[in-house]
């Protein structure tokens, strides 16, 4: 079984607006634990691993956290909780990132050359947790006794999607899907394939129709694209995820059950929330559920 704690849900930039506090400001990053496992799974690091990184730190004895972090990319949204991480301040603890090379360059060398002085006061390896870079794409390995899967994902710029499989559980992870330029719906072949048959889709849900047709090419899609996603792999779970900041929690509620009346019984739509708690292998749903 797996579990997955979501501690950032929106895209593009943080929000502490009244008007977005349902669903949570923190940008993407999600806890995916693996029934009978120590060393946690993240999804991206972005604002939200601030508040992540506490749970962690109370609930692993000092300095004995091994995570690994499977950042989808590179843009600011995923990757500016990183120096805010509280488990690299405690010596011993080890996080491992893993993600797509940019071009000729590996993860390690582009996120080392701008996660320093002057963009930030101090260089990684100053911080007293240790961090490690692995490139991947279009592979598959093991963290424990989980399968992960990477794929490519269209956005801007190299974009890694991921699945993870333990036990009976299996969750998908896309959180930045260029659609077609056209609006149309035609998902890649690979990418349902990628996401057949998982018991939990997360993805990209950031503009309605009429945003999309103004921001086409800026890398992201609709609700009713990452529908026909899920339908077409047949997902038992939908949650729409990294929220526009400019959408409230009035926004996301309502585009929420506008896609479970499209999508019918076969598929449960959930607006992602931070702490919301989804386990996947059952239909048990806990935490805080919003929309
Ligand atoms: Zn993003
Ligand atoms: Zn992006």
């Amino acid at each position: 079984m797996l579990t997955v704690t979501f501690y950032g849900v929106r895209g593009s930039t943080p929000c502490s607006c009244d008007d977005t506090r349902a669903h949570g400001g923190n940008t993407s990053c999600v806890l995916v634990e693996v029934e009978g496992e120590v060393d946690p799974i993240i999804l991206d690091l972005g604002t939200g691993a601030r508040y992540l990184g506490g749970d962690l730190v109370a609930r692993h004895p000092e300095g004995s956290l091994r995570a690994t972090a499977l950042i989808t990319h590179l843009h600011w949204d995923h990757i500016q909780g990183i120096p805010f991480f509280k488990p690299l301040l405690v010596a011993g603890n080890e996080v491992e990132i893993v993600g797509p090379p940019q071009g000729a360059n590996s993860i390690g060398a582009e996120l080392t050359s701008f996660l320093r002085p002057p963009a930030f006061p101090v260089s990684l390896d100053q911080l007293p947790g240790r961090v490690s870079f692995r490139d991947a794409a279009n592979e598959t390995f093991q963290i424990g006794s989980a399968r992960v899967t990477v794929f490519d994902v269209p956005h801007v710029g190299a974009t890694n999607g991921y699945r993870i499989d333990a036990g009976d559980g299996s969750i998908a992870y896309i959180s930045d899907h260029q659609q077609p330029l056209d609006g149309s719906h035609d998902v890649p072949g690979h990418i349902v394939e990628a996401c057949a048959d998982v018991d939990v889709l997360i993805h990209d849900a950031q503009y309605d129709a009429a945003e999309f047709a103004q921001r086409a090419h800026w890398g992201h899609c609709t609700p009713d694209f990452a529908l026909e996603l899920a339908r077409r792999a047949g997902a038992r779970r939908l949650v729409l995820y990294h929220h526009d900041p400019s959408h409230d929690d009035e926004w996301v509620s309502g585009t929420v059950a506008r896609i479970q009346a499209a999508a019918g019984p076969s598929i449960e739509v959930i607006g992602a929330s931070e702490r919301l708690s989804l386990h996947s292998g059952t239909q048990l749903l806990t935490g805080r559920r919003v929309g």
